[in-house]
């Protein structure tokens, strides 16, 4: 399953920024997943949460930032939002046209629940 790998990838990026002794104290990892990174999202939600069980993660909760698919239109000057994969401008229908975002699949965000430091 496609979503299981990715899942593990954002466990072993959390695992790269984040030292075992802390993982438990991870509270939220925010992923961010464009509408074109073909990745579903309650699908990876579910490995997330299948991949993290019994490991000092499994109190993190995964949020999602969704990306819409949008095109940068050379012709036109705009950007819209328009059907993922479809790289035609839906303002004047032209297909010089960029893709800007909808691609993403990233971590943005680790937060670590700091409370428990100890530290003065
Ligand atoms: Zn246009």
């Amino acid at each position: 399953m496609h979503e299981l790998s990715i899942a593990q990838s954002i466990v072993d990026i959390v695992g790269q920024y984040v030292p075992p002794a802390e993982q438990e104290r991870v509270r939220k990892i925010t992923v961010r997943i464009g509408a074109m990174a073909g990745v579903v999202p309650d699908s990876l939600e579910f490995c997330f949460t299948a991949v993290i069980h019994h490991t000092p993660l499994a109190e993190a909760v995964m949020e999602i930032e969704h990306v819409p698919f949008t095109v940068s239109c050379h012709s036109c000057n705009s950007t819209s939002e328009t059907e993922p994969g479809l790289a035609l401008c839906p303002l004047c229908g032209s297909v010089d046209t960029k893709v800007k975002s909808g691609t993403e699949l990233q971590v943005v965000s680790i937060d670590v629940d700091e409370a428990l430091t100890g530290a003065p």
